[in-house]
């Protein structure tokens, strides 16, 4: 059986350099004021991580766009989303 990983590697990911299409509008927010930071596992490709110290970092490389942080960060609505610029972002290979 294919597993997961496996599948996301399929595709490609072009990236823009400079101007991620995802942020984190405060980050003391989610050091502070979020227990859960569901965000640090509810995405589908890691894009965000929870370092030792408590605060999330958010890299948006291989961001699916699936909008999973947006919604489950309703409580805060700390997240600041919009789709990548043309020609950017997630390729899928397979559909
Ligand atoms: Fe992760 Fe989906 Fe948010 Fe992209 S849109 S950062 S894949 S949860």
């Amino acid at each position: 059986m294919i597993k997961v990983e496996e599948k996301l590697f399929q595709n490609r990911y072009r990236v823009d350099n400079g101007r991620p299409h995802i942020s984190i509008k405060d980050a003391d927010l989610c050091l502070y004021k979020c227990e859960a930071q569901p965000c640090t596992y509810c995405c589908p490709a890691a894009c965000y991580t929870k370092e030792g110290d408590g605060s999330v970092v958010l890299i948006t490389d291989g961001c699916l766009e699936c909008g999973t942080c947006r919604v489950i960060c309703n409580e805060h609505e700390n997240v600041d989303w919009e789709y990548p610029r043309g020609g950017f972002g997630i390729l899928f290979k397979f559909g």
